[in-house]
C-alpha cells in the first residue's frame, strides 16, 4: 500500500520523487469535507456515463472531465499527444497511465473546477484512482461519491450499436431511445453525426474485456472506502437523470 501511494503521488505530480504518507492520503477517505461535489461515473462503455455527466453539467455547472473526450480533442487536433493515442484508442486498449494522468492534472489546474468536477471515465485503473486521491487531497479537496453505473452486457452491445456522436460538441444521441430531430444530425450545431470507430462490435467486445480486467477492480477500491453509490443504468435516460437530481443535493451538503 505504502508503495502504491508512493508510486499515485509521483503519477500525480509528475515528479520521481514522493514524500507523501498514509495519513495525509487517508484524510481524504475519512473525512469527506470536499469543498465541492467530485464525483466520480464508474461503468462500462455504454452504461450512460458521458450522458449523464453532460447533465450534470448542464443542471448543475460541474465540470464534465470525460478523458474520451480529451483524448478525442487530441486526435482530432493532430497534437503530439493525439498521434500518439489515436491507434489505442482504436483498437479500444486504455491509454498509458502516465499519459492518461498528466492530461487530467492539466484539466484539474484550470480554475473553474473549483465548484466540482464529473468524471467520466476516469479512472480506469488502481493507479489513476490513486493519483486522483493523492491530487484531490493536496488540494484540500476529496471524492465524494463514486457512482457505479449498473448495466447487462447484452444492453450495452444494444446501445452502443445505435449510439451516435457529433464530432464537434461531444453530444451524445441514440438512434432508438434518444434521437436527433433532424435525421443523423446534431440538435445543437447541425453537425452529420458519427458512430465511433470504437463502437464496432469487435472493438466494443475488446473494451468490454478491457473494463472487467482493468477498471471493474476500483468498483470494490471504492466500496472499502464507503464512497460506492450504485445506480440501476439499465433504465431510461430520463430515470437516472432523475433519481441523480435527487441525489445531488446530498452530494452538495456532504462536499461543504
Ligand atoms: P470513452 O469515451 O470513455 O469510452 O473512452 C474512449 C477511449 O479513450 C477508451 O477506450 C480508451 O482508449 C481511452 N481512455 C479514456 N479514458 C481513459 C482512461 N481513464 N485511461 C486510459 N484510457 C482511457
Amino acid at each position: 500500500m505504502v508503495q502504491d501511494i508512493a508510486r499515485a503521488s509521483s503519477l500525480a505530480s509528475g515528479r520521481g520523487q514522493t514524500s507523501t504518507t498514509m495519513a495525509n492520503l487517508k484524510r481524504s477517505f475519512n473525512n469527506r469535507t470536499c469543498e465541492a461535489p467530485y464525483l466520480i461515473f464508474l461503468g462500462p462503455p455504454g452504461s450512460g456515463k458521458g450522458t449523464q455527466a453532460e447533465k450534470l453539467h448542464q443542471n448543475f455547472r460541474l465540470v464534465q472531465l470525460s478523458t474520451g473526450n480529451l483524448f478525442r480533442e487530441h486526435i482530432s487536433k493532430g497534437t503530439e499527444l493525439g498521434l500518439k493515442v489515436k491507434n489505442i484508442l482504436a483498437k479500444g486498449e486504455l491509454v498509458p497511465d502516465d499519459l492518461t494522468i498528466a492530461m487530467v492534472m492539466e484539466r484539474l489546474a484550470r480554475p473553474d473546477t473549483i465548484m466540482g468536477v464529473v468524471f467520466d471515465g476516469f479512472p480506469r485503473t488502481r493507479d489513476q484512482a490513486l493519483a486522483l486521491q493523492y491530487r484531490l487531497d493536496e488540494k484540500g479537496k476529496c471524492i465524494t461519491a463514486a457512482i457505479q453505473f449498473k448495466i447487462d452486457d447484452d444492453d450495452i452491445i444494444e446501445r452502443l450499436s445505435s449510439r451516435r456522436m457529433c464530432p464537434k460538441d461531444n453530444t451524445i444521441y441514440n438512434l432508438k431511445s434518444n434521437a436527433p430531430k433532424e435525421d443523423e444530425k446534431c440538435d445543437l450545431c447541425g453537425t452529420a453525426l458519427i458512430m465511433r470507430d470504437d463502437d464496432k462490435p469487435d472493438v466494443i467486445r475488446h473494451r468490454l474485456q478491457v473494463y472487467r480486467q482493468q477498471t471493474e477492480p476500483l468498483i470494490e477500491f471504492y466500496r472499502e472506502q464507503d464512497m460506492l453509490v450504485e445506480i440501476d443504468a439499465g433504465r431510461s435516460i430520463e430515470d437516472i437523470t432523475a433519481q441523480l437530481d435527487e441525489w445531488m443535493p446530498m452530494f452538495i451538503y456532504n462536499a461543504n
